[in-house]
This record gives C-alpha cells, sequence and structure tokens, in this order.
C-alpha cells in the first residue's frame, strides 16, 4: 500500500513515525482536511506528475478514478481535458507553458455537463504547482446574467438619447419652419417673400441648392423667382418636364432608386455630370398650382440637425405656398378695391390717392407734372347704334392704347363710364402736348373689330392741366384740365387743348 502523501509532504501536519501499522493506514488529518473541501485540489510536481489530490476532484472535474491519480502526467491530464471539450488546443498549449512558469495564473473549463469550473494555479516554492478547481457556474451566469442586463440597460440609455435627439432636432425643425412663416406671412409682396425665401433656405439648409419657379402670365412656362446656393442653372422650367408638376405632388429623384430624372434637371446637367439627389414640390396657392421649388443636395453633412430633409423641404413648400396664396389674394383683394373690372385700368379712388402723393412728391422736389382729362367723343351714339357690348370692346380697346402710351410712370384711371384721366409725372406742356396727341391720333387710327365686324371709328377729346401753372391742389387741376376737356368738345371733338392761364394751344 502506498504511503499517504500528504503524511510525507506536508510539514504542518506532524506524523508520528512510530505508530501502529493499523493506526498508519488510517486516513491523516490534513487528507480529512483536503477531502472536506468544496474545491478540487491537485498537486502537480516540478517535473509534472500529479503527486495529490483530494476526493472532490472526481465530483468537481466530472473524472472517474481511471483519469487522474497519483503519477498521472500533467500534459496528459490536460491534453484529456482539450479532447473533452474543456477548453481549445490553443488554450491546451497556452496552460502547458504557463504550467513551466513560476507565477500564479487561472483558467475556465466548460465540463461536458456544461458546468464552469475555474483553476487557480499557484506555484509552490521547490516547483511543483497547486491547482483549486471549484465549480462557477452559478457565479459565470450571475455575471452573464449582469452583462445582459448591462447591455440592455446601455442600449435602452442609447436609445433613449436618441429619441431625445430626435426630439431636439424635430423642435428645432418646428421652431425654424415657424420663424420663416413669421417673416413670410408679414410679407407685403411676391419680391419680398421671395427675398425670405432665398435667406432662410442658405440658411437652414446650407448642404442644398436650388431655386423657387413661378408660373409666368402665359402659363406656358415656370420663370426662376429666387435661388439660393447656386447661380441660375435653369432660367426657366416647362410644366410637363418635371414629374412633380404632371402628378401633383412632391417628387425624389435619387439614383440609387428606381426613378427617373425630369428633363429639365436632364437639361441643366452635363452628359457626364449625372444627376443626384434632387426634390421637386409643386407650389399650390388656393388649389392652383403657381411654382415649383427644386432642391438639390450639394453636401449633405453641412445639414443641420434636419432629421428627415424631404420631409422638412416639403413642409417648407407648403409654408411658401401658403404665403405666396396670402400674397396673391392681398393683392388680388388690393386690385379689387383699386382696379376698373371693365379695362383693368386704375379706378377713381386710386386715381384721387395717386394725385395727392403725386403733388406733394412733386410739390417737395419743385417739379412739374402733367393731368391729362379724356373723354369718348359721342358715345351715348355709338352705344345707341352698335350697342352697349360694342361699346365696351372700345373702352377696353381705348384702355389698351393709353397702356400703350411712350410715358414712363404714366398712371392711368378710367374715372368714370368712357371718362379717363392721365397722370404724367415729371412731365412739361410740350412733352404732356405731345403725349395727348399720340393718344388721340392712336385712338382715331384704331379700328376695333366686333363679332359683326369691325367697328367704326371712335374718337376722344382730351384736356391737360400742368402743375404748378394751372393749379396746386387737387381740385384745381381737376378742374383746369376738365374745362380743357370742355373746350376741346366744344371746339369740334376728336382734339385735346391745355387750361387756360398760361394761353390755350389748339391742336
Ligand atoms: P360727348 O362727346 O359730349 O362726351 O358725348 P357722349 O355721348 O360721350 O356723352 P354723354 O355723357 O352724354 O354720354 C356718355 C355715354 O357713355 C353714356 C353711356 O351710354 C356711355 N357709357 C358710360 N359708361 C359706359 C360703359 O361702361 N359701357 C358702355 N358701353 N358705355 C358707357
Ligand atoms: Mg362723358
Ligand atoms: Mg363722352
Amino acid at each position: 500500500m502506498k504511503q499517504d502523501p500528504i503524511a510525507k509532504k506536508d510539514s504542518h501536519v506532524k506524523v508520528d513515525q512510530k505508530k501502529t501499522k493499523a493506526q498508519a493506514s488510517e486516513p491523516s488529518t490534513a487528507r480529512l482536511i483536503m477531502d472536506a473541501l468544496e474545491q478540487c485540489v491537485i498537486y502537480w510536481s516540478a517535473t509534472g506528475i500529479c503527486e495529490l489530490h483530494n476526493r472532490r476532484t472526481f465530483e468537481v472535474l466530472e473524472l472517474e478514478p481511471k483519469h487522474i491519480g497519483e503519477g498521472t502526467p500533467l500534459e496528459e491530464f490536460l491534453t484529456m481535458g482539450r479532447d473533452r471539450g474543456e477548453f481549445s488546443t490553443a488554450k491546451l498549449r497556452e496552460l502547458l507553458d504557463m504550467f513551466q512558469l513560476t507565477r500564479p495564473f487561472q483558467y475556465d473549463c466548460q465540463m461536458p455537463s456544461g458546468r464552469v469550473v475555474a483553476a487557480k494555479v499557484r506555484p509552490m516554492r521547490g516547483g511543483g504547482h497547486v491547482v483549486t478547481l471549484s465549480d462557477v457556474t452559478e457565479a459565470r451566469r450571475a455575471v452573464a446574467a449582469l452583462n445582459v442586463a448591462k447591455a440592455e440597460a446601455e442600449k435602452a440609455e442609447r436609445k433613449a438619447s436618441e429619441v431625445l435627439e430626435d426630439e431636439r432636432a424635430r423642435q428645432r425643425e418646428a421652431s425654424l419652419l415657424a420663424q420663416m412663416d413669421e417673416w413670410l406671412q408679414s410679407c407685403k409682396s411676391l419680391k419680398e417673400l421671395f427675398d425670405i425665401v432665398t435667406t432662410f433656405m442658405c440658411k437652414v439648409l446650407p448642404g442644398t441648392r436650388g431655386q423657387l419657379f413661378i408660373y409666368s402670365n402665359s402659363r406656358d412656362v415656370l420663370e426662376v423667382a429666387c435661388a439660393w446656393n447656386c447661380g441660375s442653372d435653369q432660367d426657366n422650367v416647362a410644366p410637363d418636364s418635371c414629374w412633380a408638376l404632371r402628378r401633383g405632388r412632391s417628387y425624389t429623384y435619387d439614383p440609387e432608386e428606381l426613378c427617373f430624372v425630369c428633363d429639365h434637371v436632364k437639361d441643366a446637367h452635363s452628359k457626364e455630370k449625372k444627376a443626384g439627389i434632387y426634390l421637386c414640390v409643386p407650389i399650390v396657392a388656393h388649389g392652383d398650382t403657381v411654382g415649383l421649388l427644386h432642391l438639390e443636395f450639394v453636401d449633405e453633412s453641412r445639414n443641420p440637425g434636419v432629421i428627415d430633409a424631404p420631409a422638412f423641404i416639403t413642409r417648407c413648400g407648403e409654408h411658401i405656398s401658403m404665403a405666396i396664396a396670402n400674397v396673391k389674394l392681398r393683392d388680388e383683394l388690393q386690385d379689387q378695391s383699386t382696379r376698373d373690372s371693365l379695362t383693368g385700368l386704375y379706378n377713381r379712388r386710386y386715381f384721387m390717392n395717386a394725385l395727392s402723393r403725386e403733388l406733394a412728391q412733386t410739390a417737395s422736389r419743385q417739379g412739374n407734372f402733367a393731368l391729362l382729362s379724356v373723354d369718348a367723343d359721342k358715345f351715348k351714339n355709338f352705344n345707341d347704334e352698335h350697342g352697349h357690348d360694342a361699346g365696351d370692346v372700345v373702352l377696353e380697346a381705348i384702355a389698351e392704347k393709353m397702356l400703350a402710351l411712350d410715358a414712363d410712370g404714366a398712371v392711368v384711371c378710367r374715372v368714370g363710364g368712357e371718362e379717363f384721366s392721365i397722370l404724367l409725372p415729371a412731365t412739361d406742356r410740350t412733352r404732356a402736348s405731345e403725349i395727348a396727341e399720340e393718344l388721340r391720333a392712336s385712338i382715331a387710327e384704331m379700328r376695333v373689330k366686333y363679332v359683326g365686324g369691325p367697328l367704326p371709328k371712335v374718337t376722344i377729346s382730351a384736356g391737360i392741366a400742368i402743375y404748378p401753372t394751372h393749379g396746386t391742389q387737387a381740385k384745381e387741376l381737376i378742374k383746369a384740365a376738365d374745362t380743357a376737356l370742355y373746350a376741346a368738345k366744344k371746339d369740334g371733338r376728336d382734339k385735346w387743348k391745355i387750361a387756360e392761364g398760361d394761353g390755350m394751344i389748339e391742336f
């Protein structure tokens, strides 16, 4: 029978060598203590041979006595561990190397049952290593569970901060739109509105360049109203060359997606330079498409805090649409209150205001201006012979001739039925006479077509008053011009006369 190695090696346990044979065969106290331990303990000699292990070894390492015993080589034991899948071949090599060193180390073994055993290796003074192995399955599981919980907490935190960032960006977008809206709503004219759009787009979307197009009066083409971060790539856009206008909704072109380049963009890009991502947003005012917002991405990274650029740009388009609708509505209302519906000329109210303004301005710069009172000759007879509708057509034709006069800044008004007034800023009597004659002659030569064929010739008579010669007050000037007009009528019509006070000149 082999002698108990603990009795031989452990210097702390005094073994009485002179004990009886029966007493000697009993396990030593040290052995009893070792066997009572929870952990597995193995002692490997300096030459790598198992010299001692406790009973727990079999249980902890799931082994049978044939697998390990005194005399088992370390390499054979570790190789068996590798073969059982406790660790990898690389780990085996590393462990063999580590056992050559004289410093403590530890490693994990994955038992066939799924348990995890942690090994702690401590080198002994005279060579050799004491290895303690303990079941750490629960501890490892707890650590793994803790790590999973930690990762989940971190993920949730990341998500929360993403949501917060998103919310902040959304708030920023909303505040930018509100700012733009405030400015747009206080626009007095489309020109002001276009200036605001340019400035706003440059500031808010510096990574983009774009243009705002508005339908021309003829409605066959859209013309550039304003542009930002680019020269005018396209001066105009044909309505049928844009997918957004044809489909009546925002259109995003992305070369990566299955979509097609608008013809107006194709025309603007050279063959070598393909179109990048761009957006076209129809501008709709009171249900009518009035324009197009076209926007290209130059540098997406410079887009400040706009989380969903296409959605943001579409919203910008909606706000611009609303503002254009408002300005147009205001213009229409203004027109309705200042213009005559038959001829489109300014009405009497506008004329009176314009005359007051002109009086004040001309007085302050000590200049002059002319006032023409114009009246269609024998128009009652004309109506009686050809009908009121034919008379209306003639009045429209007279208005056109007045608007076509070669007179800068002329304010042409229909002040009554067949009566007109023309304000001629910075105009003296000589120039006023030329203009009156130009008007008289052009109307006398005019041949108006009507449903039943060409209408007969219509003439006008006119009276001219000059500020300040014939008056410095509105009433005085109107009266002077009307008196001259009356004189022209009295003198046979199809004539113009200059007011009295400075010598009447007859044509
Ligand atoms: P005179 O050369 O002296 O100005 O003669 P007249 O017939 O033009 O003058 P009068 O003031 O007697 O008649 C003005 C006529 O203008 C009467 C009316 O039938 C016509 N008239 C006024 N307003 C309109 C309008 O809106 N449409 C048409 N068709 N005729 C109008
Ligand atoms: Mg009249
Ligand atoms: Mg008349």
